[in-house]
């Protein structure tokens, strides 16, 4: 499998030349493995994902959450304007809302002039039911993580080879704890065992998240006993806190002082 940052900034777009080394574009990461295409979210890095990247691939959108930063490319996609394409798009109930109604609440006029049904491509919604999916040969399982309004992971697998994108949780401190708010760490932590790449929020340095708690994401530090409690391979630390830009996160990953551990940058690839 080979995973591509296209945009790994949360909460709302950045630019300008203090963020071109780790990118400006919100959520999106693109998997590519044999005859499929799969896409983690449709943040507005997803507007670079362009026709010859895709070519005669089969393409699939893993929705994590409805959460504007996730969405807000979406109409841009350049599949979306191809006659004869099919997206499948996968994601949560939230909210009591199924897959399809979440997106048409946003993008509807007045909001905005098209329904995804008016696009060329035919796009299919699908609501998880946190069952098993399989995509081709790539094996999905969904979990849900603390989040406001609620947030899924994936665990996807082809082969002996497994990638585990947690965008937006707010993990607790202790992998090892107890039961909370529905959310089971046990589970979790065997979600994460010996996956050979996980993306993982890390979105608030530990000062940061004192005054922050509640707002749904995790500190490099949770990030990194996670991975450590699970023997996961590689971390990539995504969710870009807007405020933090180039100087901030290169000084911090220095400090993080770790191979196996690295801010996400837009434009970086990694064969799994
Ligand atoms: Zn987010
Ligand atoms: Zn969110």
């Amino acid at each position: 499998m080979r995973l591509t940052v296209f945009g790994a900034r949360g909460s709302i777009p950045v630019h300008g030349a203090r963020f071109r080394e780790f990118g400006g574009a919100t959520t999106c990461f693109l998997i590519e493995a044999g005859d499929q295409a799969i896409l983690i979210d449709a943040g507005t890095g997803i507007i670079a994902v362009d026709k010859e990247i895709l070519a005669d691939r089969e393409i699939s959108i893993l929705l994590t959450h409805p959460h504007i930063d996730h969405l807000a490319g979406l109409p841009f996609f350049a599949a979306l304007y191809e006659q004869n394409r099919s997206i499948t798009v996968y994601g949560a109930e939230r909210g009591g809302q199924g897959l399809g109604e979440q997106i048409d609440a946003l993008y509807r006029p007045p909001y905005w002039p098209l329904n995804m049904t008016e696009y060329p491509a035919d796009v299919e919604y699908q609501t998880l039911r946190y069952q098993t999916l399989s995509i081709g040969d790539i094996r999905i399982d969904p979990m849900e993580v603390p989040h406001p309004g609620g947030c899924t992971a994936y665990r996807i697998r082809r082969g002996d080879r497994t990638i585990v994108i947690a965008t937006d949780a707010e993990l607790p401190e202790d992998p090892r704890g107890f039961l909370r708010k529905g959310f089971d760490p046990g589970a979790f932590l065997a979600f994460l065992t010996d996956a050979d790449l996980v993306l993982m929020d890390s979105q608030y340095t530990k000062n940061e998240y004192a005054g922050r708690q509640g707002y749904g994401h995790s500190t490099a530090e949770r990030a990194l006993a996670w991975k450590d409690a699970a023997g996961v391979k590689q971390m990539l630390l995504v969710h870009h806190d807007p405020g933090h830009d180039d100087a901030f996160l290169i000084a911090w990953e220095k400090e993080i002082g770790r191979t196996d551990v690295r801010f996400a940058r837009t434009g970086a690839q990694i064969i799994i």
